[in-house]
Parts: structure tokens; C-alpha cells; sequence
């Protein structure tokens, strides 16, 4: 009952000239896919992407956008800026938005609000640390992760939304979950939402991210809880990501 999706994170990658021989690449097999796609570049291109995506089914997303409306936020990207561009999608509170620019739950959680007031979709990234992990956190810290838009917007805003557990110790270093390892954290999210709805937590889609490759993807996706991906590395290579997207009909593996 829950359509997959894959979205491609391309970071801070890309060029135009690389941007349209992938989005072209894209393009020529998008009819063809089993799940829904998104790609999200960085927002300098959103424009070429918006242009080029224009008519098709391949969707377009943002990395990271501003809380506030408008106003003196010097660098920052307002939710009605991506609407213009076309996006639909929003990623937020990525692992190195978390680590590296400080973005705190809260922070996190004013976005998902903010993104939603836009009738855009929010996919809100959590995951543990290695650290977290060995010391048997993992569940207290994307619990945490999780309840902080739960308790600012109730578990119904939640339902608007994708999730997207991505395990930092798995983020571009090669080392994926397994596929049980993903599957337990991916019922324990269903679980903690489904404490407040269940309806919501039945139809709520859980993406797994973390060093997905054409080659892993396909056992990923067969568990009962993934419901596709969130993809980094392999999202820059046209091959690689159309394998990925093409792993989630599972029926097929
Ligand atoms: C990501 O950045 O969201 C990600 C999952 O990266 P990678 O696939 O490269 O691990």
C-alpha cells in the first residue's frame, strides 16, 4: 500500500554540464521505473533542473531550506523560492546539516513546519552515530530525532511526510546497514509513530540512506519496513542510480 521512492541527494556536486548528462540520462528511462524519483541538486541549479525536469515524471527536491518566511537571513533559501523552482520535496536535518552547520532538533522541526505551510513534503534525515550505536542509543536518539517534530506538530504533520533513517556511520563510507540491521531501526520508527496513529504509521514512507549501491539496494528494499532510499554517491551516476531505482521492485529480485 506504500508506493516506493528513491531520491538522490547530489550534496554539493554537479556543474551544468554534468547536471544535463545526467538528467538527460535520467530522463531517457524514468518512464520505465518501477518507484517514484527525485533528484535534489544543489539550489543553484534548481533552475536547469526545473527547465530541463519540466513535463516529466522525474520529480524534483531542495537539500535544506530556511525556517523563516522571508527577510534579513543572509545565504538563506526561503520554502515559496524552491516552490517557484519546481521542487516538491525537502530534505531536512541531514546528518551534515546536523553535524556540521549545528542544526538542532528543534531546528529541524520549525523547517518541517515551515515546509509544510508551503504544501511541499518534508523528508525529515535521522539516524545514529557510530558512538551512539556502541553505546546502544540508537533507538534513544532517533526517538529523540522523531519526537521533536512529533510533540511541535502532532503526529498527523508527521504523516505528511517522508522519513529517512540514515545511519551517519553509513553515510559515504562504504559501510551499509544490513538489511536487518535497517530493518530494525525502520519498525522501531513505525512503532514510535504508530504509538500516536496507526493509520498514520501504516501509510507513513521510510526511506533507508547509507552507501546504497546498485548491488545492495535490491535486499534492502525487499524488508517489510523500507520503503526506499535516500541516495548519496551512486545518485551521480546515471547507471547506478537507475539500477537503484529499479531495485525496488522487489518482486522482480
Ligand atoms: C546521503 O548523503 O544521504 C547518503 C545516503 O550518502 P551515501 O549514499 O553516499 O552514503
Amino acid at each position: 500500500m506504500r508506493s516506493k521512492l528513491v531520491a538522490g541527494n547530489w550534496k554539493m556536486h554537479g556543474g551544468l554540464a554534468a547536471n544535463a548528462a545526467l538528467l538527460s540520462a535520467l530522463l531517457t528511462e524514468i518512464d520505465t521505473l518501477p518507484c517514484e524519483v527525485v533528484v535534489c541538486p544543489p539550489f543553484p541549479y534548481l533552475a536547469q533542473a526545473q527547465q530541463v525536469l519540466a513535463g516529466s515524471a522525474l520529480k524534483l527536491g531542495a537539500q535544506n531550506v530556511s525556517q523563516h518566511p522571508a527577510g534579513a537571513y543572509t545565504g538563506e533559501v526561503s520554502v515559496s523560492m524552491l516552490r517557484e523552482f519546481g521542487c516538491r520535496y525537502v530534505l531536512l536535518g541531514h546528518s551534515e546539516r546536523r553535524a556540521i552547520y549545528g542544526e538542532s532538533d528543534a531546528t529541524v522541526a520549525a523547517k518541517f513546519e515551515a515546509v509544510l505551510a508551503e504544501g511541499l513534503v518534508p523528508v525529515l534525515c535521522v539516524g545514529e552515530t557510530l558512538a551512539d550505536r556502541q553505546a546502544g542509543e540508537t533507538e534513544m536518539v532517533v526517538g529523540r530525532q522523531l519526537d521533536a517534530v512529533l510533540a511541535r506538530l502532532g503526529v498527523a504533520a508527521l504523516g505528511c511526510g517522508i522519513v529517512a533513517y540514515e545511519p551517519v556511520w553509513a553515510i559515504g563510507t562504504g559501510q551499509t546497514a544490513t538489511p536487518e540491521q535497517a530493518q530494525l531501526v525502520h519498525a522501531f520508527i513505525r512503532q514510535r509513530v504508530a504509538a500516536s496513529d496507526d493509520e498514520v504509521a501504516a501509510k507513513l514512507r521510510i526511506l533507508y540512506g547509507g552507501s546504497v549501491k546498485a548491488d545492495n539496494a535490491a535486499a534492502l528494499f525487499g524488508q517489510p519496513d523500507i520503503d526506499g532510499g535516500l541516495i548519496g554517491g551512486a545518485a551521480l551516476v546515471a547507471e547506478d542510480f537507475l539500477a537503484i531505482c529499479r531495485a525496488t521492485d522487489v518482486s522482480s529480485s
